[in-house]
């Protein structure tokens, strides 16, 4: 597995942070800040995971302002890659049993594939577990039905763990 950094809301002193020893960074939420910054970090792999509500709605559970569809295709069309952040982003907590959880799951993971094809064209090849909750595999079960191939979760290294005191 390759070395990831983790990033929600996007801040200046990120950029001082020595990413050599990592290959990826992952951007969860689709977040405005993330705009800001994107080509700061250009010889690492960039994956920028999108929520559809999210989108939708303009901002994240946290009430982060977040892109739009536009933001998302210029993304796309500057060359970074877009992952599935599931549909509705809910937390799996929330649910009284793992048969109410699957059925969410797959629900949830049918309408945000669904999305991706309708609003974009393509299914993405990547999908990050919200809160990085795969549910014991349950979920990394479902998304690989749905077709997403490479499922990222717990193994990110969030950017806040490596800024130095
Ligand atoms: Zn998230």
């Amino acid at each position: 597995m390759s070395n990831i950094v983790t990033i929600h809301e996007m801040e200046e002193t990120f950029l001082s942070v020595d990413l050599s020893s990592y290959d990826t960074i992952t951007y969860d939420d689709g977040l405005v800040s993330q705009l800001e910054h994107r080509h700061k970090f250009p010889n690492h792999r960039s994956i920028f995971f999108i929520s559809p509500a999210f989108i939708q709605r303009g901002v994240n559970d946290l009430g982060q302002e977040c892109m739009t569809l536009e933001h998302v295709k210029m993304l796309i069309d500057e060359g970074f890659e877009i992952g599935g952040h599931s549909y509705s982003h809910a937390k799996l907590g929330q649910f009284k049993n793992l048969v109410e959880i699957s059925t969410y799951i797959i629900h949830d993971t049918k309408q945000c594939a669904k999305w991706f094809e309708t609003n974009l064209g393509f299914l993405p090849k990547s999908f990050a577990f919200p809160y990085n909750d795969d549910c014991k595999g349950v979920y990394k079960a479902v998304a690989k039905k749905y077709g997403f191939k490479e499922l990222f979760g717990l193994e990110r290294k969030p950017i806040e763990t490596l800024l130095r005191n």
